[in-house]
């Protein structure tokens, strides 16, 4: 049996890491790799993921690049070769790609539901079953991390197609984990709060809404994308193998107000 502080460690895995480019996702990143992990990042250029590269790298880590529309879902399932092919394994799978589309709920376009759904909803169940798939064939153990919401719970303004990917994310966790528990892979959720990234740009724009907001937030701040690091590792680690179906609210205490 490991120490805890040892329990925490990613040292030899690997991670799929998806929406890898900026905000959540490239924060996520490091901080695994900080606990030891190489990572795979997944954005739609690998241009953009420069940044993430560079970072991952600097910790001595190794980082696989790819660059893919998860809307192509036909092609999702490719990741998981990709990474295999590369560094051998994969251990860790962060579903993390999210966009948001703000508009009434009696003027939202079939368009934007279905891109929604797709990249925020869809394409996670299809590389979820795709890695799970690996690690049952591999009799490996593995963790699936899901990126849930404030939304996920509440059912906000303006967001039709985004509400309801984000509850569907808290099904699929919950699905998931009921049946893949007898392989050892772990399904949890994490719920960021409201967190400085482009996902929220708009809303920090209006004055009046971050303001709102703000004075709603028990830790009186919004989150920063550094704020999820200690809870994507925990739940990539050992030190979460009896957890499994849960969601970790990351929220300054959004939830509890
Ligand atoms: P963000 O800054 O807008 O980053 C989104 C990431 O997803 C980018 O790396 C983007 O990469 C990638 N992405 C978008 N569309 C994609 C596609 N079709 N194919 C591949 N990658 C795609 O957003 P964020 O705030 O970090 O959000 C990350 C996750 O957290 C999302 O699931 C979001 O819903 C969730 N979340 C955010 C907040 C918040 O307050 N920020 C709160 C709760 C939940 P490219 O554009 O470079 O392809």
């Amino acid at each position: 049996m490991l120490g805890v502080v040892e329990s925490f460690s990613l040292k030899g895995k690997v991670a799929i890491v998806t929406g890898v480019s900026r905000g959540l996702g490239q924060a996520m990143a490091i901080g695994l790799a900080e606990a030891g992990a190489d990572i795979v990042g997944v954005s739609r250029s690998i241009e953009q993921q420069e940044q993430t590269r560079k970072s991952v790298e600097s910790l001595g880590r190794k980082y696989l690049g790819i660059g893919l529309d998860l809307r192509k879902l036909d092609e999702v399932g490719t990741i998981v070769d990709a990474a295999v092919r590369k560094f051998g394994t994969v251990d860790i799978l962060i579903n993390n790609a999210g966009i948001i589309r703000r508009a009434p709920a009696v003027e939202y376009s079939e368009k934007d539901w279905d891109e929604v759904m797709d990249v925020n909803l869809k394409s996670v169940f299809l590389l979820s079953q795709r890695f799970a798939r690996y690690l049952i064939e591999n009799q490996k153990k593995g963790k699936i991390i899901n990126i849930a919401s404030m939304l996920s719970f509440q059912g906000g303004i303006y967001t039709t197609a985004y509400t309801v990917s984000k509850h569907g994310i808290l099904g699929l966790t919950r699905v998931l984990a009921n049946e893949l528990a007898r392989y050892n892979i772990n399904v949890n959720a994490i719920a960021p709060g409201y967190m400085v990234t482009d996902n929220t740009e708009a809303l920090r724009k209006d004055e009046k809404r971050y303001n709102e907001i703000l004075s709603r937030i028990p830790m009186g701040r919004w989150g920063l994308p550094e704020d999820l690091k200690g809870a994507v590792v925990f739940l990539a680690s050992e030190a979460s193998d009896y957890v499994t179906g849960s969601v970790i609210a990351v929220d300054g205490g959004w939830l509890s107000r």
